[in-house]
């Protein structure tokens, strides 16, 4: 299928998101020269950080160098869950001992704070966001798929408190107009929220904490000296007690050790032009957000007005321009909702998450003495919000003692990895699609 048969007259290469709140320097200032504690990367997890150390009463300056908003935390699903989405981290090789589950207990409950912590920001900062706890389906790629999943209920529900439940192929269209999957879980413990009206809110929130906030501010290097560091920017050099990485997929060369520990991976996403009255309903009772077990995974949910369908996926694992990726995320969407063939999209977008190699989000201080909070592997929003408020309360508190099963510990890396996997994301994406294609293929 062309380009021309899919694209809107009106599309723009842009998150529809931003039709809502667009990145902007608006609150911007000049950095200080010496402050507390300098925070670098300005999404979700360094404005968490920021707000929780301004209110607590420490000077804190955010450096982003771009606009606000320009990374991932515009750019996203803005599907929300906590434990469910711990993945591959909570599975995988020497992951059976008696310490591993026990290990697994304190993940999955901690992931689940998580969704906690962001829903009591968004409450208590009044943050207008469309955010709604209306459930995720999880829909099963291979009855295997479906067996794993079902195993994995008790644990989920016993630590992480989600209220999950299965439901057989027969009944999937309970939840969704498709018979694409070979049924799956349903998650009530789960729901989204408008990505760049949360980042906006939360933007909002910092500043009016008391927050220096300082855009198209790059961090250069940083030096140690006695009584903390300093961070040198393309504005000036800023004296601060503690420096926190916040930085995630565009994480780059001026933090090797942690560029070393963190892929990052491109996901994109598409939505379409408004569907008549009452179609969206259709495709997703109750506005649930669906997410699937393929390992080229999808993810996609409906508009805050229920209108359009928001649908993501791995078209890429590299950044692609929409003509590459709006056209294979098209397929993957037209295969599940075969409906919408015909319906045309009015946007196409593209941003970094970043992954680590034990597929776990990572806090901690690094051999170097900086903080880090970062490896969102996907899931960001309700996670990355969680680390950066708890990298603030370790500040604040001044402990060693880890704040939870993410803080310290082993991040790992690989030999031979420098943090560059461009030449290797189109061969680990191709393997990944014929995986797929070989379980559906056995079942
Ligand atoms: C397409 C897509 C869909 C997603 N869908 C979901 C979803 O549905 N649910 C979910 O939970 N998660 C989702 N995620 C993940 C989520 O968006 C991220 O986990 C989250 O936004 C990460 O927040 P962050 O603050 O860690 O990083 P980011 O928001 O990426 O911010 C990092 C910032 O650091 C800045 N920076 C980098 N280097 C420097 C430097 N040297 N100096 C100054 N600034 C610097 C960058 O410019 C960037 O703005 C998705 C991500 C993408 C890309």
């Amino acid at each position: 299928m062309g380009m021309s048969d899919i694209l809107h007259r009106d599309f723009k290469a842009e998150p529809w998101w931003w039709e809502w709140w667009r990145p902007s320097n608006a609150l911007s200032s000049d950095p200080p020269a010496k402050v507390d504690v300098v925070v670098v990367g300005a999404g979700y997890g360094g404005l968490s950080t920021a707000l929780e150390l301004a209110r607590g009463g420490a000077g804190v300056a955010v450096l982003e160098r771009g606009d606000f908003g320009i990374g991932a935390s515009t750019r996203n699903g803005g599907m929300v869950s906590g434990g469910i989405n711990l993945g591959k981290g909570l599975s995988g090789k020497n992951r059976d001992s008696g310490e591993w589950q026990r290990q697994k207990e304190t993940l999955l409950h901690d992931g689940a704070e998580s969704m906690t912590a962001i829903e009591d920001i968004v409450a208590r900062e009044g943050i207008q966001a469309h955010y709604v706890r209306n459930g995720r389906f999880l829909g099963a790629f291979t009855p295997t798929h479906y067996r794993d999943l079902e195993a994995k209920v008790d644990d989920f529900n016993t630590h992480a408190g989600v209220g999950a439940t299965m439901l057989p192929k027969e009944r999937q269209r309970e939840a969704i107009a498709s018979d694409y999957y070979h049924g799956g879980m349903l998650v009530e413990r789960a729901g989204h929220i408008h990505p760049a009206c949360y980042y906006g809110g939360l933007l909002d929130a910092a500043h009016r904490a008391g927050a220096t906030l300082c855009a198209n501010t790059e961090a250069l290097a940083y030096e140690r000296v006695s009584g903390g560091f300093v961070v040198k920017t393309n504005k000036g050099d800023i004296a601060a007690r503690e420096v926190v990485i916040a930085t995630n997929g565009y994480t780059g060369g001026v933090t090797p050790w942690l560029r070393r520990r963190v892929v990052p991976v491109a996901s994109h996403i598409i939505a379409t032009e408004e569907l008549p009255d009452g179609m969206g309903e259709e495709l997703i009772p109750n506005s649930r957000a669906i997410a699937d077990t393929k390992r080229v995974l999808t993810y996609y949910r409906l508009s805050p007005d229920r209108k359009r369908l928001i649908f993501g996926g791995r078209a890429r694992f590299t950044q692609a321009p929409p003509e590459v990726s709006a056209p294979v995320l098209y397929r993957y969407m037209t295969d599940r909702f075969p409906q919408l063939k015909g319906f045309r999209l009015t946007h196409a977008w593209t941003g970094n998450v970043a992954f680590a190699f034990d597929w776990l989000p990572h806090m901690g201080r690094s051999p170097d003495g900086l903080r880090y909070l970062l490896a969102c592997n996907g899931n960001g929003v309700a996670m990355m919000t969680y680390l950066g408020r708890e990298t603030a309360r370790n500040i604040l508190g001044g402990t060693n003692t880890p704040a939870n099963a993410f803080d310290g510990g082993d991040f790992p890396t690989r030999s031979l990895y420098n943090g560059d996997p461009e030449w290797a994301l189109p061969f680990v994406g191709a393997w990944y699609r014929f995986r797929d294609w070989w379980d559906r293929r056995a079942t």
